[in-house]
């Protein structure tokens, strides 16, 4: 089962207390982009088979949304930040670094 500790009550929720939001740091393209960018926005998504970065909101707690940094292929979870970032926090991105040998972060513009 997976369980995250929510950055902002401290509660360590199991999956039942929480809804999945998709992928986090999505570039988002609005008025003023043309259609490949808004369409890849909508719906391109990354996938991986590894470490990956994911929105959940805190349901049944205190309803906040949260991000979540965890392995897809082992389970792990490597840590929880808050929603307000536009990229992981380097701590997290050091101790990802030290769990996963060449795994490499990706350009989030
Ligand atoms: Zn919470």
């Amino acid at each position: 089962m997976l369980i995250l500790q929510c950055p902002y009550c401290g509660v360590m929720a199991d999956e039942s207390e929480l809804s999945a939001g998709g992928e986090a740091h999505l570039k988002r393209f609005g008025p003023g982009s043309d259609d490949a960018e808004f369409q890849a926005y909508l719906f391109q998504r990354e996938n991986p088979k590894g470490v990956h970065f994911e929105r959940w909101r805190h349901s049944y707690g205190c309803g906040k949304w949260f991000h979540a940094a965890r392995n897809t292929a082992t389970l792990e979870v490597y840590g929880t930040y808050f929603a307000q970032v536009t990229e992981p926090p380097a701590e997290l991105r050091k101790k990802i670094s030290a769990a996963v040998p060449g795994w490499r972060w990706r350009d989030f513009a």
